[in-house]
Order: structure tokens, then C-alpha cells, then sequence
């Protein structure tokens, strides 16, 4: 009998552990040709004229694609990299050579989608999708798609209840070579329109894109350094590579399995602790397996306006303002640090990602459409689920069932930041402010802003709105939107 020959197409799941569709091409004894298509639409603009792709994460799936390529080479294979529209580029590859199916993991929002379709139409070969990139499996979870819970805990509760986390699939040790093809080259940035990012050392982390840095990241993070022991009350500071995992930009790339981090804690609680900081990493995870099925439910809801509750609200699109707040010059030092640790570095953490997504929708009154594609441009990690989803759940637009919620940033910036140190880190120019003022420097007396060096006004801005007066305002607009929508 003829040796089946399986294309895998290689998107979000860039690495060898926890694979499924090669290790089901493995285990049929079949040749395969692993290929991975740099999209050109991928490196547009978003609808606001933000680069869909900046260059943090194009520059981080470049070492992904690179590093997945050594590694199958390391196991005697290689990778096909093309630069083009996946349906055309893995179309004819599967033609050129005679290819008997092809293997791919499922995406599940509109333009990944729309890909998977036009592949299917482009080629006569069968085409076969896999799950793979939440914790818990799609076929495993206690409710039919449709019936999924639209509150996180309901969801939560009964998928830990009924349902289980499968093992990973084993890393294969050795791979048949590749049929005669052309390999392809990688494209550099400069190829992709896209100026080199210059790393900044003020970064929580120097994000390396590919497998063998997320392993490394797992390993480091869990085993070496221990962290997972205290996660639960670290993860919410700001400063510094271990507060929290940050193993977001690999699970986003692909380059981690969530399966295989929770069968590491489980191995983790056997040989050294058991604690809610280890069943918190997974609660985590949770959140983002919820928007991922939640995103597969409603479709194209969640990149609405109106969002997945549908509900109207009047958002302002003004720039001016829209453009302070990007570049971190509103005069709130929380948001201004976060903001421009996001523009220097492509991250910036959970508690950071509220608090200015609070502000942008809650005290501005801005679309909160431009802050999810400003968050896309820049996030290394970008997850289209997790990015629309928690913007969704912020804006007010989502299935927080919370209604109209916000976060008092002054306060926020006390209780996470008590000295200082994190807004001090990213604001050079309040460096020399005690931590009692710091949170709130249109406090400064005159005297005092000589004493420590800052003219607000001049070496940092008064604060472009006020807080109490503008929550009350846009309460107003959100609850009349929410009752005409009744
Ligand atoms: C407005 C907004 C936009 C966001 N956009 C993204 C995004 O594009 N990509 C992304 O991966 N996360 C996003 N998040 C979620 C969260 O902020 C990041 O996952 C987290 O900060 C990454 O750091 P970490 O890996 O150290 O997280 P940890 O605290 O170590 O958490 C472990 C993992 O759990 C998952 N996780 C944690 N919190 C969330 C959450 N709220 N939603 C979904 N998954 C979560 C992530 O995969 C994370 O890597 C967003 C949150 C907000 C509020």
C-alpha cells in the first residue's frame, strides 16, 4: 500500500508538543509535509489604520516560525514557509505533491474562519480540523456549544465538575524527511513593512518567540524559581518578570499547549506543593478557554459595537484625546505608566489591561473598539478571543453580568502599587514624588512641585478629565442605552 502523504498546516500552534494532527499523521505511518504561510493580509490595518500586526509580535513569530523550523529539522524534517494567502500557497503545495489530506488546528473567529473556507473551495484534497488550542476539549465539555453558560463562573463550575483535561500528545523523537520541495525562506521584518522593535530594558521580560523559549519559560517559572508556589498573590503587581507566568505571548503563538501546563502543575503539586496558587494558574486558563467558546458561539458578536449583549451605547470616536491616552500623557500616572509600557515593549499586565480599558470606556467614553485594536497592534501576545473577549467584558458591551463597572484608577494605583515604584519605573519625570502624592499629582501644592521637580502642566499633564464627574456621566449614557435596549 502507498505511503499517505498529510500536509499540516502550521497557524497558532507553532511547536511539536501536544500536537494532535502530527501525531495522528505519525501514528497512520504517513509521510507529512509541514508548512506555514506568513499571511500578507496579517500585516494590513485594522479598521481604525492601526497595524494589525505590530512589530513586537510579528517580530516574536518570526523566532517562532524559525525555531519551529530547527526543531523539525532537528528530528529530520523541515518546514515549507511561504509568504502568501494560505487557501492559494497550501493549495498548490498539496497539488504539486499529490498530497492525500490535510491536516489543520481549528481557529474559530470571522477571518480565520473565512481561510479554512477558502481552502476547502480551492482544492479537491479532503481537509480534516482538529481542537487544540484550549485546556478543555470542545467534544468533552458538559453542554452543546449553543448551551454554553454566558457567565464565566456557571461555565467554570461545571466544566471542573464534569469534565477533564486530556494528557498532551507526546512529542514525536524522529520524523521522515520531507519530499522534494522548496523549503522557503523566512521573511525578515523589513520584508513585512515593519521596522525592528527596539528592546527596552525597563521590559518585564525579553519575550523570545518559538517552543524551546516558552519550554524554557515554563520551566524556569514553575521548576527553577518556584513562583508557582505564590502565584495567586503575586499575579496582580506589575513590575518585574514574576509576578505572574507570562506565558501568554507562546499560548497565544501556539508555542505552549495549555494541556501541557496543567499536566506541569499537576506534576508540580505531586513533587512540591498543592495550593490555591496552583489550582489559580489553572482557574486562569479557564478564563481563556471561556472566551475562546464563547467567541465560537457568537461569531462575529463579539467584534461589534454593540458587542455580545448587543447593546448600543453612543461611544465617542475624539482623537485628541484618544491620542493621550495611547501615549500615556492623560495625567493619571497608572494609566500613563501601563500605556507607555505597552508602546516600549508590547506587554503589559492583567491589572494594567483593566484599568486603562476602564479609563478609555469609563472615564473618557471612547469606542472601545480603537483600545482593543490598539491592543492588537501592539500586544505580543495578542489572542483574538481573549483580546475581544475581556474588551467586550470591560466596555460594559459583553456578559459581565456586573453592568456598569469601573475602576477607581487613584485607588487601583494604592492598593497595587503602594510605593510607587511601578508608576516611578515608566514616569521618569515623577521619579523624585513620594509614594503618599504620587498616585494623584494634581495634588501638589506649588511648593511641592518645586521641591520635587515636576511642573504639572509642563513636565507632566494635568489630568485630562475628572474622575468622579465622568464615571457619573457615562453611567448615565450606558443605562439609558441598556433601557432602550429592553
Ligand atoms: C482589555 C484586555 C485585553 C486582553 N488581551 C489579551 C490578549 O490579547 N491575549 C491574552 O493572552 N490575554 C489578554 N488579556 C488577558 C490577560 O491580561 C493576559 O492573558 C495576561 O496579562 C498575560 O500575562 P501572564 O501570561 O503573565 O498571565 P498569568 O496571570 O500568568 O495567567 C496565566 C494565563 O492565563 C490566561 N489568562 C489570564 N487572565 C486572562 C484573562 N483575563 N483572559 C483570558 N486569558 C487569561 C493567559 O493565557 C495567561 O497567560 C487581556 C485582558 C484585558 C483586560
Amino acid at each position: 500500500m502507498n505511503q499517505k502523504i498529510i500536509l499540516i498546516w502550521y497557524r497558532n500552534d507553532l511547536r511539536l508538543h501536544d500536537h494532535e494532527p502530527m501525531h495522528v499523521a505519525l501514528k497512520a505511518d504517513a509521510k507529512i509535509i509541514p508548512v506555514y504561510c506568513f499571511d500578507p493580509r496579517k500585516f494590513g490595518k485594522t479598521a481604525f489604520g492601526f497595524p494589525k500586526t505590530g512589530s513586537f509580535r510579528a517580530q516574536f513569530i518570526i523566532e517562532s516560525v524559525t525555531n519551529l523550523r530547527h526543531n523539525l529539522q532537528q528530528l529530520g524534517c523541515d518546514l515549507v514557509v511561504r509568504v502568501g494567502h494560505p487557501e492559494m500557497a497550501i493549495a498548490a503545495i498539496a497539488k504539486k505533491l499529490n498530497v492525500d489530506k490535510i491536516y489543520y488546528h481549528k481557529e474559530v473567529t470571522s477571518e480565520e474562519i473565512t481561510v479554512e473556507n477558502n481552502l476547502k473551495n480551492s482544492t479537491d484534497i479532503p481537509t480534516q480540523s482538529f481542537w487544540g488550542a484550549t485546556l478543555y476539549h470542545l467534544e468533552d465539555l458538559p453542554f452543546p456549544i449553543q448551551n454554553i453558560p454566558e457567565v464565566f463562573t456557571q461555565f467554570r463550575k461545571q466544566v471542573e465538575k464534569k469534565s477533564t483535561v486530556y494528557p498532551a500528545f507526546p512529542t514525536p523523537k524522529n520524523l521522515p524527511p520531507l519530499p522534494d520541495i522548496e523549503p522557503g525562506s523566512i521573511p525578515t521584518l523589513e520584508e513585512l513593512g515593519l521596522e525592528p522593535p527596539v528592546f527596552d530594558s525597563r521590559a518585564v521580560l525579553n519575550f523570545q518567540g518559538g517552543e524551546t523559549a516558552g519550554l524554557n519559560r515554563l520551566n524556569n517559572y514553575i521548576w527553577e524559581r518556584d513562583c508557582l508556589k505564590n502565584y495567586k498573590q503575586t499575579r496582580n503587581g506589575m513590575l518585574g518578570p514574576d509576578y505572574s507566568s507570562k506565558f501568554s505571548p507562546w499560548l497565544a503563538s501556539g508555542c505552549l499547549s495549555p494541556r501541557f501546563i496543567a499536566q506541569q502543575v499537576r506534576e508540580y503539586e505531586e513533587n512540591r506543593v498543592k495550593n490555591d496558587s496552583t489550582y489559580w494558574l489553572i482557574f486562569e486558563l479557564l478564563w481563556r478557554d471561556y472566551f475562546r467558546f464563547i467567541c465560537l458561539k457568537h461569531g462575529d458578536k463579539i467584534f461589534r459595537k454593540s458587542g455580545l449583549q448587543g447593546v448600543e451605547i453612543p461611544w465617542r470616536e475624539d482623537w485628541e484625546q484618544c491620542d493621550r491616552w495611547r501615549l500615556g500623557t492623560t495625567g493619571f500616572p497608572l494609566v500613563d505608566a501601563n500605556m507607555r509600557e505597552l508602546a516600549a515593549t508590547g506587554f503589559m499586565s492583567n491589572r494594567g489591561r483593566q484599568n486603562v480599558a476602564s479609563f478609555l470606556t469609563k472615564n473618557l467614553g471612547i469606542d472601545w473598539q480603537i483600545g482593543a485594536e490598539w491592543f492588537e497592534s501592539l500586544l505580543i501576545d495578542y489572542d483574538v478571543c481573549s483580546n475581544w473577549g475581556n474588551w467586550n467584558y470591560t466596555a460594559g458591551v459583553g456578559n459581565d453580568a456586573r453592568g456598569f463597572r469601573y475602576f477607581n484608577i487613584p485607588k487601583q494605583s494604592k492598593d497595587y502599587d503602594p510605593k510607587g515604584e511601578y508608576v516611578r519605573h515608566w514616569l521618569p519625570e515623577l521619579s523624585a514624588i513620594p509614594a503618599s502624592k504620587i498616585h494623584a499629582p494634581w495634588t501638589l501644592s506649588n511648593a511641592e512641585q518645586r521641591q520635587f521637580g515636576v511642573h504639572l502642566g509642563v513636565d507632566y499633564p494635568h489630568p485630562m478629565v475628572d474622575l468622579q464627574q465622568s464615571v457619573r456621566d457615562n453611567r448615565r449614557v450606558y443605562e439609558r442605552a441598556l433601557s432602550q435596549n429592553r
